[in-house]
């Protein structure tokens, strides 16, 4: 609904009659008092305010509504004469006024702004829904993984302490009864020995994956790479020594971030190169510094190995998204726990594989510390 407030009854019929033809539903009043109890009565969507009126004047009309929360939505195309001067035109719209037209008005620019003004309030309310919806839905999102985030903690921390009185007490038995009973007896204590590792080597792996979720603004200092691979290669080297691999680096920037989560993501990605390696070929793992900007640098691990296979090159990073079965251990998680950590830093990882047995390159960005 419109409504037209003018004290001159001819003009105030004419726009009221175009208006009504061009289908609007149009309400009318002559005062500004009239007017105000109108807008609170029939709440319009927009209203077409002379400037002269009676009782008080048409931009004290306007600030009256734009300065009330309940009536601030409603639109105000302000008409004036034409002898108004422009300080008066700014005072309208600093006012509130959402447009302003000087008589004389022709009638097809009238329809057209009181159109054009309908029209963005409609779309300014889809945006706000839209929005609305949005932010639901996002609270809903943070909150479930809050609770995911809760879950995973509290069972994996909690399965620790059952699983360490499984493994003692196998290997209590191991210890007192291996070679006293028959060898299937052997072998069935030896299946829970094995059983319970992998059980606490997963749960390990989920705390990691929980923990690199977790905040750690508070722990983000200058770190140099350099020393957080040397440190990485140190806690690897036994690995590297038995699988026959050469690992290599250049120097590496200065970051900012948690020395520690760094660690465990070189950690992951230079132990996946030592798993899956041709099997006719040593592994070589290369650590390079990429691009640098202001913001960013870019680090790579390149390997020598089996590759990935483009399809599959997404979805590993998700948790429990494994390529490979028993043959090689793991849980599936490193790659999600490398995500996780990159993206606490603000940045982002993704490989290249071009080809079977070509080898990856993993990418990934951190924040630069200039
Ligand atoms: P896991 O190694 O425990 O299976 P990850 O999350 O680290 O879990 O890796 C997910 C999968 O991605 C692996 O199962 C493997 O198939 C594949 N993958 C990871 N890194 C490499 C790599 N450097 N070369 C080839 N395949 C890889």
């Amino acid at each position: 609904m419109i409504l037209n407030v003018d004290d001159h009854e001819p003009g105030r019929y004419a726009r009221t009659r175009l208006l009504k033809q061009a289908g609007y539903e149009v309400a009318e009043a002559s005062t500004g008092n009239e007017a105000l109890e109108l807008i609170t009565s029939l709440g319009p969507s927009l209203v077409l305010l002379d400037v002269n009126l009676p009782d008080m004047s048409g931009l004290e009309v306007c600030r009256r509504i734009k300065s009330d929360a309940d009536l601030s939505s409603i639109l105000v195309l302000q008409v004036s004469a034409s002898a108004i001067t422009s300080q008066d035109r700014v005072g309208a719209l600093d006012n509130g006024a959402d447009a302003y037209l000087i008589e004389p008005v022709d009638s097809g620019v009238l329809l057209a702004t009181v159109r054009a003004l309908l029209r963005v309030r409609e779309a300014e309310a889809e945006l706000a829904k839209a929005n609305g919806a949005l932010q639901e839905a996002n609270e809903l999102l943070i909150r479930r993984n809050e609770d995911l985030q809760r879950f995973a903690y509290a069972a994996s921390h909690d399965l620790q302490e059952p699983l360490r009185t499984i493994s003692n007490f196998a290997g209590l038995l191991e210890r007192r009864y291996v070679g006293r009973l028959d060898a299937e007896a052997d072998q069935i204590l030896g299946f829970i020995q094995q059983g319970a590792a992998r059980m606490s080597t997963l749960i390990q792996g989920l705390l990691l994956y929980e923990q690199a979720g977790q905040e750690h603004g508070e722990n983000w200092t200058p770190v140099d790479l350099n020393q957080v691979l040397t440190w990485t290669l140190k806690d690897l080297e036994k690995s590297i020594t038995e699988s026959n691999a050469i690992v290599t680096f250049d120097p590496l920037p200065m970051i900012r971030g948690n020395a520690a989560l760094l660690s465990q993501l070189f950690q992951n990605l230079i132990h996946n190169g030592l798993k899956y390696h041709k099997p006719d070929e040593p592994a070589r793992i290369h650590i390079s510094s990429q691009n640098k900007t202001q913001d960013m640098v870019e680090i790579a691990v390149s390997d020598n190995g089996i590759g990935i296979p483009v399809k599959f090159q997404k979805i590993i990073f998700s948790p429990f998204q494994r390529l490979h079965g028993a043959e090689s251990p793991g849980f599936g998680i490193g790659l999600a726990t490398c995500q996780r950590i990159i993206e606490r830093h603000g940045g982002r990882i993704w490989l290249e594989s071009p080809n079977r047995y070509a080898g990856t390159t993993f990418y990934f960005s951190l924040p630069n510390q200039p």
